[in-house]
């Protein structure tokens, strides 16, 4: 039997489009094929505008408590099915339950900071500007918006984006990606249970065509988008092209720094050291499979080795498993067989480039599912070609700079600008990396530095194509446009 199409939603209907083309969605920890996403074109995209068009004016009229009473609503749903979210996204996607809650968790915190939007989007007066003449600056919607996603937090990435710009009286185009299409489906309905208006939240599911369709069309106001650079850069030079407001977000490759003083010696406390934790959640967390995972590992000095030993130590201890049947899984799979097929072949020509395999992810994981195990490579330099390829997956490479200066350079040479952390208890170490590392987002003894709802998710140089970054208040002020009044009555 065929596994079943996912639904597209147009107003509020779902409905199977007429379409040739699938994608299969996998559970990824069995590999079994558990849904078809339809690739739609561009006449799905077109009726998915006209009810985002039709649906506009009542909703961006509609007084600001209204909007904000529908967040509340659909908060409390959301936390009513908390744990069948997050059991979807660790089903489609392969992270454990437990980061599937924290994908889940970050998405609904995202809604409570936009069930705000009263405060968020007041503007600003100011009596007697000129005389006789008083000011007014406000914040006013832009119209129907579209939003991109990829594959690696079903909710949370879909939820950066739909709820902040609604609650801004937009209406809303989502295209989620093709391989995790079900959790954003499943949130949608409850929007909608939440009473949200029919049209205000359209999906349209697909790929490439479907993108290109949204960048262009005259009837979409701004696209949101993220995923990997190469697209990013695109879907902002189109979107551009096509006279839109763009926030595109892209890949990254993040350095994690261990100074001497923040690694115990070899032992029995290095299980758990604080350091060594945190560097095997930002590596291995999510299979790798985050923007923020951390890729390059720096030790400086002689911790360089005490903390290769203590990483080995603790990479024999991660247990990899199916995440749907056994929730003590520390760490699930990898998307799908691409993935790891591209994964293995890394760590296959890894002795070719001079680059010593201290842990294989080959090695010891599941044959059934799509299983990368965490590997460590030691040796890596600035002038191997991993050195600023995301690999985006559970591979860690070592580096060895001779100072703190010479570890700042080399991050500072890194194209991507995400995200970059120091592990150390000397301030003054702390306070340099902070201020020299040429990075959007960084991390002081915080092994993954994600700014979570109330800030914005500020990535720099090929991390981010863009003025107004995802979240916080440059969200709000992306998601609307200012208006200003000059009035004289006397
Ligand atoms: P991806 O770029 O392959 O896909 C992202 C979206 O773009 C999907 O919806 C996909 O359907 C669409 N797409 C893919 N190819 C396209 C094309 N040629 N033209 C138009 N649209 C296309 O990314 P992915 O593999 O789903 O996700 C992983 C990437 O996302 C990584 O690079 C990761 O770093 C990045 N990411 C970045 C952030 C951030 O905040 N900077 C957050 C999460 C993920």
């Amino acid at each position: 039997m065929k596994a079943p199409v996912v639904p597209i939603l147009i107003g509020d209907l779902w409905t199977e489009p007429q379409v040739t083309r699938f994608t299969a969605v996998h559970q990824p920890s069995s590999g079994d094929v558990i849904a078809r996403t339809p690739m739609c074109g561009a006449m799905d995209v077109e009726l998915a505008v006209v009810a985002g068009s039709e649906a506009y004016p009542a909703w961006s009229g509609a007084p600001v408590t209204a909007r904000a009473r529908v967040l509340f609503r659909y908060r409390e749903l959301l936390e009513a099915h908390f744990e069948e979210l997050g059991r979807l996204v660790c089903r489609e996607n392969g992270k454990t339950i437990e980061e599937a809650r924290g994908d889940v968790r970050r998405g609904i915190e995202v809604v409570e900071f936009a069930a705000g939007i009263g405060h968020l989007a007041k503007g600003e007066m100011l009596p007697q500007l000129s005389e006789g003449i008083d000011a007014t600056s406000t914040r006013e919607p832009l119209g129907v918006c579209a939003g991109i996603t990829p594959f690696n937090f079903p909710a949370m990435v879909p939820m950066w984006m739909y709820p902040l710009s609604i609650a801004c009286g937009n209406t809303f185009v989502l295209k989620p990606s093709e391989k995790v299409p079900l959790t954003v489906n499943r949130l949608a309905e409850l929007f909608l249970e939440a009473g949200l208006p029919p049209g205000v939240l359209n999906i349209v599911h697909g790929g490439r065509e479907v993108v290109e369709a949204m960048c262009t069309h005259p009837g979409i106001a701004a696209v949101s988008f993220v995923g990997s650079s190469s697209v990013a850069r695109r879907v902002y030079e189109l979107s551009c092209q096509h006279g839109k407001r763009v926030q595109s977000a892209g890949g990254a490759k993040n350095v994690l720094l261990v100074m001497p003083d923040a690694v115990e010696s070899v032992g029995e406390a290095a299980a758990a050291d604080p350091t060594i934790q945190a560097v095997m959640a930002s590596a291995f967390g999510c299979a790798g499979q985050r923007c923020m995972a951390g890729s390059l590992l720096m030790g400086l000095g002689a911790a360089a080795d005490d903390l290769r030993d203590q990483m080995g130590a603790a990479i024999d201890d991660l247990i990899v498993g199916d995440t749907v049947a056994d929730p003590e899984a520390g760490m699930g799979p990898v998307i799908d067989g691409g993935a790891r097929d591209r994964l293995f072949t890394r760590i296959r020509e890894a002795p070719e480039r001079n680059t010593e395999v201290v842990r294989d992810g080959r090695e010891g994981v599941p044959d059934t599912g799509f299983f990368v195990g965490p590997t460590l490579f030691d040796g890596i330099t600035p002038s191997h070609d991993v050195f600023a390829e995301e690999l985006f997956g559970p591979l860690l490479g070592m580096m060895r700079p001779g100072s703190l200066e010479e570890a700042i350079e080399w991050i500072n040479r890194i194209p991507y600008g995400n995200a970059a952390t120091i592990f150390t208890r000397d301030g003054a170490a702390a306070r340099r990396f902070v201020r020299e590392v040429e990075c959007g987002m960084i991390g002081v003894n915080i092994g993954v530095p994600a700014p979570m709802a109330l800030f914005s998710f500020s990535g720099w140089d090929q991390s981010f194509f863009g003025d107004l970054h995802v979240q916080g208040m440059e969200g709000v002020m992306f998601y609307t446009r200012q208006k200003t009044v000059l009035t004289r009555w006397v």
